[in-house]
């Protein structure tokens, strides 16, 4: 909503030659440079009030662990190098690839970030 709330119209008096702002309805010479010259301005000051509406937002993020997928990647990761002493050779390589894999698609599952947000107002 946009609207004007408020007009003020004000007749400012100002010295003609330095500029000193005089008071309404000042004739005699002016107190700063002694000058007898007024200047009259009128100056309309609108204030535009944007009345927006007052609305809020509340954020929220967290982070959401799935307990179980959380435990699995966590024994992959601690486990698979123990696999790799454990399978010599390419066996170790494949059987690492592949808790590597399983650890890759669990991973999102097990955490995954919250994003709640509230409107209101
Ligand atoms: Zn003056």
């Amino acid at each position: 909503m946009l609207g004007v709330n408020m007009t003020n119209t004000a007749n400012e008096v100002e010295c003609a030659y330095c500029g000193a702002v005089l008071p309404d309805g000042h004739t005699s010479p002016c107190p700063q440079c002694g000058k007898k010259g007024r200047k009259i301005s009128v100056s309309v000051a609108e204030e535009i009030n944007v009345a927006e509406k007052v609305t809020w937002e509340k954020r929220r993020e967290f982070y959401e662990k799935h307990p179980l997928a959380w435990a699995t990647v966590i024994a992959i990761t601690i486990g698979a190098p123990f696999l790799g002493l454990f399978l010599a050779g390419w066996a170790g390589v494949i059987a690492g690839l592949a808790l590597g894999g399983i650890a890759y698609w669990i991973g999102p599952i097990a955490v995954t970030k919250v994003r709640e947000i509230e409107r209101g107002g």
